[in-house]
């Protein structure tokens, strides 16, 4: 197992100390070794861990450990048995506002802090610790902390969030302070957080938890290995997913080419990516054609976790999701957003807005052609209901604006902190000291 740079092949160690980009810039994928050829030893060894009880192998991605961090000693996984989550039939009214016979929900929003994040978290907060880091970072759109801010504090660890002000919901924010992260916040949104991350983690000392870290993509590759594993190994024609900083699509179509790899999977089911109108760089690349993304400079959507202008992980969605799963994309309105979630609220299963972006988009691709009514999909519910208050009140029409506050202050004056060095260290002092 080894980091590569997916743009000029250059190779890093797992273990000696964090690695997220190549010298030359580009991302690091986790490359394998996957030795065993024989499929059915590996279907094997995954339904007899279905039935474990308390062994950290059993839960919905460490069970599929051989096939995303084999080399961490199980006594370092930090899990709280994420994945394990419910596999639901569209019911009539959704499978006919999508337009197709057959449709399947996936329901991460089931995991342990109600989102997707936290397929990916395990693996990375596991491997941080492992390699002896006491604290972990990321800036965050809402779901990232609320997942690295539960695993820091499982594995007690600290973990600082760099918040844009302005863009995330009440309830992700207060999660993540429940559960004892410092919260920052700071200058600029997300994309400035990730540039800030990318320059100074190292010398802060810091884990980053964000997804340019190769170890979340291999973490959340388990939500496409269990899906195939409640399927009996088979899989609908489309997955379909919400599209942000676009790890999960980079993980999905990565998952679903190493199942086919292995001949866990006859055919790799083709993938969908849904963005929001108002964040949809990678959708607009690939309508007018292009292989380098233009970065949106002002993002802005109903669905908080997707506004991000200058998606990190776009050209390893490029890789695995569209040339390698055959992928194509859609963008929706926050009209369609909140409407596709209004019925999958209703429908008993519940999400938030992001989440619901990907019917929304299942709908748009039926109309235009893309899939044909007689094909299957599933949607991935990334988030759950409970996370985006706000967006509930405005799918029930009891009002028509998002609030634009976030309403959750750090402590002292509130004015929000510049994104420097020197800032961040008098914000939140030294490794062990009291806060000044
Ligand atoms: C993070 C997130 C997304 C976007 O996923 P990316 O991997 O960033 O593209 C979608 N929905 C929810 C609820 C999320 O938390
Ligand atoms: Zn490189």
């Amino acid at each position: 197992m080894k980091f590569v740079c997916i743009d000029c092949s250059r190779s890093y160690p797992v273990s000696d100390k964090a690695h997220y980009r190549c010298r030359c810039g580009g991302l690091l994928d986790t490359v394998h070794d996957f030795r065993s050829a024989d499929p059915e030893r590996w279907k094997r060894l995954f339904d007899e861990r279905l039935s474990e009880r308390n062994s950290p192998l059993s839960g919905g991605v460490w069970r599929y450990k051989e096939l995303i961090h084999p080399e961490l000693p199980a006594e370092a996984i930090v899990t709280k048995y994420e994945g394990n989550t419910g596999l639901y039939r569209g019911s009539e009214t959704l499978r006919h506002y999508a337009g197709v016979r057959g449709l399947l929900l996936k329901a991460q929003s089931e995991n342990p802090s109600g989102s997707f994040k936290d397929n990916g978290m395990t693996v990375a907060v596991s491997h941080g610790a492992a390699l002896g880091y006491r604290r972990f970072a990321c800036t965050s759109t809402g779901n990232t902390s609320s997942s690295m801010a539960m695993y820091a504090a499982v594995a007690e660890a600290e973990s600082v969030v760099l918040l844009p002000a302005r863009s995330v919901s009440r309830s992700k924010a207060l999660q993540t302070e429940a559960y004892g992260a410092t919260l920052i916040r700071t200058e600029g949104g997300y994309d400035e957080g990730i540039r800030f991350l990318d320059r100074y983690a190292e010398e802060l000392d810091w884990y980053v938890c964000n997804s340019i870290n190769p170890l979340r993509i291999e973490g959340q590759k388990s939500i496409v290995f269990e899906l195939a594993h409640q399927l009996g190994w088979t899989l609908p024609d489309w997955v379909v997913v919400p599209g942000g900083a676009l790890s999960n699509a980079s993980a999905l179509g990565k998952g679903l080419l190493e199942l086919h790899r292995l001949g866990l999977i006859k055919r790799v089911p083709r993938i969908a990516v849904v963005q929001a109108e108002g964040a949809s760089p990678f959708h607009r690349m690939l309508a007018a054609d292009a292989r380098t993304l233009t970065p949106e400079p002002r993002p802005g959507t109903v669905a908080s976790a997707l506004n991000i202008g200058h998606p990190p992980n776009w050209a390893k969605a490029l890789r695995f999701a569209i040339d390698g799963a055959n992928g194509v994309t859609a963008s929706v309105s926050d009209a369609d957003i909140l409407e596709a979630k209004r019925l999958i609220d209703r429908s008993g299963i519940g999400c938030e807005p992001a989440s619901a972006a990907a019917l929304a988009g299942l709908r748009r691709l039926v109309a235009a052609g893309t899939i044909h009514p007689d094909e299957t999909a599933v949607c991935i519910l990334t988030g759950h209901l409970l996370k985006d208050a706000d967006a509930i009140e405005l799918a029930l029409g009891r009002r028509s604006r998002p609030s634009t506050k976030t309403e959750v202050d750090e402590e002292g004056d509130g004015a929000p902190v510049p994104l420097t060095v020197e800032a961040i260290r008098t914000r939140i002092g030294t490794p062990g000291q009291a806060k000044p």
